[in-house]
């Protein structure tokens, strides 16, 4: 068996920003309580371990007492969100991704122009949900054919923005058939540049691999996204988030196997995975053909 490992694993520097930021803050001030809403990352051993260190979770700021410091997450949050805050008068820190501000910025301008605000994105999901409440209404789309005259009926300028980790491909396909139906579009591209180098390394390495295993939740839209482009080149292309999940995965004698995660997936979770598909290899009496190329380091997504 051959490891090929992504060049991006890991956290991407949004999501490892809040992580240091939220560790550093409840080391050096254990005297305050730190409150998030909902959870950093998606992966359990991350939550516990930041909970044991005294972070709680909550779901409303009306779960936060007077006192209690709230701090905001890498997707952004939305303009009631802040006036609440201040309404309650909770202090918080921002540790919203300084490339999600920028989409605030882009959807702000584009409501100041007049037009009519657009996100390609999934509904729901937390960014999406700080990106639409930056304005008084927008439109979001995340598929083609989602994109009808009758969503847009009476829109004859619009602008467009894109959740940080959509797939670009996919956003440009929404953006052409928006530009069909609209006469005056104007498309800002706010897919994250870290997302963009994952996204074409796992299109990359997939054409060259016999198998694909991708690390992370399936809550993970990031996960998601290069689950399903790897997916749509390599029906052998696997979604874990458990290291024992890989036990269960056929992989053929002296196979191709590439390794990719998602941005909010932990190095050690990867570590884990690596460090068992090379026992699996061992055990398989085949050591000599494995070339892991990053046994017990993984390195992680810069911009
Ligand atoms: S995926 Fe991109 S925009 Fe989102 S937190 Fe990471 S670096 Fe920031």
């Amino acid at each position: 068996m051959k490891i090929v490992l992504s060049e991006t694993l890991s956290y991407c520097f949004g999501v490892r920003k809040t992580l240091e930021l939220t560790d550093k803050l409840l080391a050096e001030r254990p005297d305050r309580t730190y409150y998030m809403l909902g959870e950093i990352v998606h992966n359990e051993h991350v939550i516990e371990d930041l909970m044991a260190k005294g972070l709680c979770i909550v779901q409303t700021l009306e779960d936060v007492p007077p006192g209690g410091v709230v701090i905001l997450q890498s997707h952004g949050s939305t303009r009631k969100r802040y006036r609440e805050l201040e309404e309650r008068g909770l202090e918080y820190v921002d540790a919203t991704c300084p490339m999600v501000k920028i989409i605030h910025d882009r959807i702000r301008e584009v409501e100041a122009e007049g037009r009519t605000p657009v996100v390609i994105g999934q509904v729901g999901h937390e960014e999406v949900r700080g990106i639409v409440g930056q304005v008084a209404r927008a439109l979001v789309v995340k598929a083609p054919d989602e994109v009808t005259p009758e969503l847009f009926e009476g829109v004859r300028r619009a602008g467009v923005v894109s959740q940080s980790t959509f797939i670009e491909e996919d956003a440009l396909r929404i953006v052409e058939r928006i530009r069909g139906i609209v006469p005056d579009v104007v498309f800002h591209d706010t897919i994250c540049q870290p997302t963009k180098t994952r996204q074409r390394e796992v299109e990359a390495h997939t054409r060259r691999a016999d198998c694909v295993i991708v690390i992370g939740s399936k809550h993970s839209a990031n996960t998601m996204h290069l689950f399903h482009i790897a997916r749509k080149i390599n029906p052998q292309t696997h979604l874990i988030d458990k290291p024992e999940n890989v036990e269960t995965i056929a992989i053929p004698a002296g196979a191709t196997v590439f390794v990719a995660s998602g941005a909010s997936t932990p190095g050690e979770l990867i570590e884990e995975v690596v460090r068992r598909l090379e026992a699996r290899d061992g055990v398989s009496g085949r050591p000599e053909e494995k070339t892991a190329a990053l046994p017990g380091k993984v390195k992680g997504g810069g911009a």
